[in-house]
C-alpha cells in the first residue's frame, strides 16, 4: 500500500483539462493556486497571466466566443475572484462559454464566518451572475466537476460557468489509478439541436408570405459557425439583412443585400423579420415602435426556448442552433418559395445611397484636430489592406463611430461592448484573440475606456502579442473639458501621452494628430508584428454626452415641466 502511486488535486485538475483540449489559460496567480498554474505551464498549457483578473476574465470570454470551447480564468480568493466576476456575468450576458475557476479558503472557517484570510462564500456571490456554479469538495470529483463545467458552458445557450476549487482539494492527495478513471472526457459538449419540422415548415410559410421581408443576424449566429449556410439562404431568397455589431462580417458589409446603411427604414418597414441569433433588447428597441413596425411578424431562431416572446410576440418560433437550422431551411425551402422582392430592395437601396451621400461629407472632411469620423477613415483606410486582423472596439462615441464606419469582411473578426454596453473590455478582449488566433489585433479605444484595463499593456509586451491600440483621446468620458479645474465628473488630465505608458514597457509609442500620422502608424504598427500604442489626439469638443444612447439618462422629472 506505502508504494501505491498517489497523485493530487493539482494533477488532477490539469489532467482533467488537457483531456478535453483545453490549452490556454488565462489568469492572475496567488494563493492557493499558485502551483496549480505552473503544473499548467509545465505539462504543456500555454498561461497568460494578467495584472488584473477583470481582464483575464474578459479574455477568457472572448476565447470563449471566438473557439467554441470554455475560455479558462484562474483568479485567487474572494478578491480575485470578485475581480473576476464583473467578467463572469458578462460572459453569461452576451452568451459567451467561460470557466471561472477560483480557488477558495478553509470553508470549515468560511461557512462559521470564523475570518479566515480572503474568506468569502464564492459560491454563492456567482451563482446569480453565472449559467452554473459548481464547487468540487473531494479530490475524486474533480474529473466529474470539470466535466460538468464544460458541459454547463458550452451547451445550448452558452454562457459563465463559476468553479470553486477548495485549497484542500488542490492539496489532496488519491489513489494515482483511481484519480486516472475518475477522470471524464466529454462525448459531444454541445450537441447539435435541429429544430422541429413543423416549425421550419411554420417559418418559411410566413416567409413565403412576406412582401418586405428582413433579416437580423446577431452575434449567436457568429458564435455558431453559420455563415457558408446563412449566406446560402439569403442569397436563395434574395433578402435583405442587417448585422448586430459583432454578426458584422458574418456576410461583409459591402454585400448587396446589406441593409444596414438604412438599418431603421428596413426595420420600421418590414412586414416580415427574421430575427437569427440576435435579441429584442435594448440594442433592437425591444421590437417596439417607434423603430419597429407594430404589425410586422416575426420569425426568431435561437438555440434558447424561453428567449421567444420576451419582448414581443413571436408568430414562428424556431427553436435549434442556427447551423442546423440554417441547413434545414435550405433543404426545406422549394427553388422560388420565398420570392426575391425587387421593389422593396430597391426602396431599401435608394435609402441606403442617400445615407452614404449625407455620411460622406462628413467622413471626407479633414478638421483639424481630427474628429471622430476623420480619424475612423484614417483608420478604415489603413484596415483594408489587412482584412484578416480581428478589431476590439470601446467607448461611447469611439465605439458609435467604430461600428459604422469599419466594415467587416470576415465574420467574429469583430469584438465589442456587446449586449451591457460595458467599458473594461478592449485590452481583455486584445489578448485573449491574439492568444487564441494567432493573427493580429487592433483595439480601437476610446480614452476612458482604456484606461478600465490600460494596465494590460504590460501584458500585451511581456507576451510580445502582435497587438496594436489605438486611443481616441479627446481627453474625457464623452468629451474633454474645457480649459480651467477642476476637472468635471466626465473631465481626463489634458493632453495625457498615453504612447509613454507602452514605451514604459518596450513597446511602440506613437503620437499622432493628423490623419496621414495616424494612418501610417497603424500601418507600420500592423506590419511590425509587435506591440505598440497610438495615442490619436482628438479634439476635445468632438463627441456628444453619453454618444448614440442619451435617452438613456434619467432626466428629473421636475426640470421636464
Ligand atoms: P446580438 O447582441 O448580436 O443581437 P444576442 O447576444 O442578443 O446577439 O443574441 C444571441 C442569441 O443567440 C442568444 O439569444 C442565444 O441564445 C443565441 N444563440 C447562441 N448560440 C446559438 C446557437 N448555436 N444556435 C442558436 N442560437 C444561439
Ligand atoms: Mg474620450
Amino acid at each position: 500500500m506505502s508504494d501505491a502511486e498517489l497523485t493530487d488535486g493539482f494533477h488532477l485538475v490539469v489532467d482533467a483539462l488537457q483531456l478535453n483540449g483545453i490549452d490556454t489559460i488565462f489568469g492572475v496567480a496567488g494563493i492557493p493556486i499558485t502551483d496549480l498554474l505552473r503544473l499548467a505551464q509545465a505539462k504543456g498549457i500555454r498561461y497568460f497571466g494578467f495584472r488584473h483578473e477583470q481582464s483575464a476574465g474578459n479574455a477568457a470570454a472572448i476565447a470563449g466566443f471566438l473557439t467554441q470551447k470554455p475560455g479558462i480564468c484562474m483568479t485567487v480568493s474572494a478578491p480575485g475572484f470578485l475581480n473576476g466576476m464583473v467578467a463572469l456575468a458578462n460572459a453569461t450576458t452576451n452568451c459567451f462559454p467561460m470557466i471561472l475557476v477560483s480557488g477558495s479558503s478553509d470553508r470549515a472557517i468560511v461557512d462559521l464566518e470564523q475570518g479566515d484570510y480572503e474568506e468569502l462564500d464564492q459560491l454563492s456571490a456567482a451563482r446569480p451572475y453565472a449559467k452554473a456554479a459548481y464547487r468540487i469538495n473531494r479530490p475524486q470529483d474533480i474529473g466529474t466537476g470539470i466535466a460538468r463545467a464544460i458541459r454547463a458552458a458550452v451547451s445550448g445557450r452558452p454562457g459563465g460557468v463559476y468553479l470553486d476549487l477548495t485549497a484542500e482539494v488542490l492539496g489532496s492527495a488519491l489513489n494515482a489509478e483511481a484519480g486516472r478513471k475518475s477522470l471524464v472526457k466529454v462525448v459531444d459538449p454541445a450537441p447539435s439541436a435541429p429544430p422541429a419540422p413543423e416549425a421550419l415548415a411554420r417559418a418559411i410559410a410566413l416567409l413565403a408570405n412576406a412582401e418586405r421581408p428582413l433579416a437580423i443576424l446577431g452575434k449567436g449566429a457568429a458564435y455558431a459557425r453559420a455563415e457558408a449556410e446563412i449566406r446560402a439562404f439569403l442569397e436563395a431568397t434574395g433578402m435583405p439583412f442587417l448585422p448586430m455589431s459583432m454578426a458584422k462580417g458574418l456576410l461583409p458589409d459591402d454585400h448587396p443585400q446589406s441593409a444596414a446603411a438604412a438599418r431603421s427604414y428596413a426595420i420600421g418597414n418590414a412586414d416580415v423579420v427574421l430575427l437569427a441569433g440576435a435579441r429584442l433588447n435594448w440594442l433592437l428597441s425591444h421590437g417596439r415602435p417607434p423603430l419597429w413596425n407594430e404589425n410586422a411578424r416575426l420569425v426568431q431562431v435561437d438555440i434558447s426556448p424561453t428567449e421567444i416572446d420576451s419582448n414581443r410576440a413571436i408568430a414562428a418560433p424556431v427553436v435549434g442552433d442556427i447551423k442546423s437550422t440554417f441547413a434545414a431551411l435550405n433543404a426545406a425551402m422549394r427553388p422560388g418559395q420565398i420570392r426575391r422582392q425587387a421593389a422593396w430592395m430597391d426602396e431599401i437601396g435608394k435609402r441606403k445611397q442617400q445615407n452614404i451621400e449625407r455620411m460622406a461629407a462628413r467622413l471626407n472632411a479633414d478638421p483639424s484636430p481630427m474628429n471622430f469620423s476623420s480619424a475612423l477613415r484614417a483608420v478604415r483606410n489603413a484596415l483594408a489592406a489587412h482584412p484578416d486582423v480581428y478589431i476590439v472596439n470601446e467607448g461611447a462615441n469611439t465605439l458609435d463611430f467604430g461600428r459604422n464606419i469599419i466594415d467587416m469582411n470576415l465574420p467574429r473578426h469583430r469584438l465589442d461592448s456587446g449586449t451591457w454596453g460595458v467599458m473594461g473590455i478592449g485590452m481583455g478582449y486584445a489578448i485573449g484573440a491574439a492568444a487564441v488566433t494567432g493573427k493580429p489585433v487592433v483595439a480601437i479605444e476610446g480614452d476612458s475606456a482604456f484606461g478600465f484595463s490600460g494596465m494590460e499593456v504590460e501584458t500585451i509586451c511581456r507576451y510580445e502579442l502582435p497587438v496594436t491600440t489605438i486611443i481616441f483621446n479627446n481627453n474625457g468620458v464623452y468629451r474633454g473639458d474645457p480649459a480651467g479645474r477642476p476637472y468635471s465628473p466626465t473631465g481626463l488630465l489634458r493632453d495625457a501621452r498615453y504612447d509613454r505608458i507602452i514605451e514604459a514597457f518596450g513597446g511602440k509609442g506613437y503620437h499622432v494628430t493628423d490623419t496621414p500620422g495616424l494612418g501610417g502608424a497603424l500601418a507600420e504598427a500592423i506590419a511590425s508584428g509587435k506591440p505598440a500604442l497610438i495615442n490619436a489626439v482628438i479634439d476635445p469638443t468632438a463627441g456628444t454626452e453619453s454618444g448614440h444612447i442619451q435617452n438613456l439618462n434619467p432626466r428629473s422629472a421636475a426640470q421636464a415641466r
